[in-house]
């Protein structure tokens, strides 16, 4: 941690509110309870980009502790997952057959499948600690970048072109926390007053949100979404 300390000998560290925690951990949950009869794999390709999203967005202003924190509830929550799908077999069994040790990591959520690689639960632990993270200056590299999106968006014309514009009106920023977009930040367009409550689909009503905003927004604005 050291290496961590400014001139001064001291460091800010700012917790995300547990607010934003549990909106989190609901949206982890639901995806969870969702996904009671799918197999392993089709579970830890759903959690993995929303575990790493939020990490990595966090990651500047969280500490350890509070990944470790989300990390061990998700552990009781995956348990519950797993032992309801073998009522008959004993905690032990169960542990064998949906965790491992890889590498120097133990207890790691991951699949077993005769000659392949297994496929890993990335946990919020994993997520290094960055200590710098807002973008500096006026501009952002992302802020509608055709030639950046396309290449990100793969061969969606349609949607590269929304992406783009709605980038564009909005400097590169998120309009929700008002951070600068990153090259590993996940995104998604947003209606801002929800279709289910008469939102059209034109560019008046859409904006461009990191994926953790959209959820936060998504608790607040009235619109009924399910996870799956
Ligand atoms: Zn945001």
């Amino acid at each position: 941690m050291g290496k961590y300390h400014s001139k001064q000998g001291f460091k800010t560290i700012i917790t995300p509110s547990s607010y934003k925690q549990k909106i989190h951990y609901d949206r982890v949950a639901s995806i969870i309870d969702d996904h009671k009869a799918a197999p392993q794999m089709a579970l830890i390709s759903r959690l993995n980009p929303v575990m790493t999203g939020w990490s990595n967005y966090y990651s500047a202003t969280v500490s350890k502790v509070v990944f470790s924190n989300l990390d061990s509830l998700m552990y009781t929550k995956l348990k519950a997952w797993a032992q309801h799908r073998h009522p008959q077999k004993y905690g032990g069994w169960v542990s064998k057959k949906y965790w491992q040790t890889i590498g120097d990591d133990n207890w790691v959520f991951a699949t077993r499948q005769e000659g392949k690689n297994p496929m890993r639960l990335q946990s919020h632990a994993e997520t290094k600690i960055i200590r710098h993270v807002k973008v500096k200056g006026d501009a952002s590299p992302y802020d509608g970048n055709l030639i950046y999106w396309s290449s990100r968006m793969g061969t969606h014309p349609e949607a590269t072109i929304r992406m783009s514009t709605l980038l564009k009106k909005q400097k590169g920023k998120c309009t929700h926390c008002e951070m600068y977009f990153r090259e590993d930040d996940v995104l998604e367009i947003d209606h801002i007053t929800p279709k289910s409550l008469g939102g059209k689909d034109d560019y008046k009503n859409l904006q461009i949100l990191h994926r953790h905003c959209h959820d936060e927004k998504t608790t607040e604005d009235g619109s009924v979404v399910k996870y799956t």
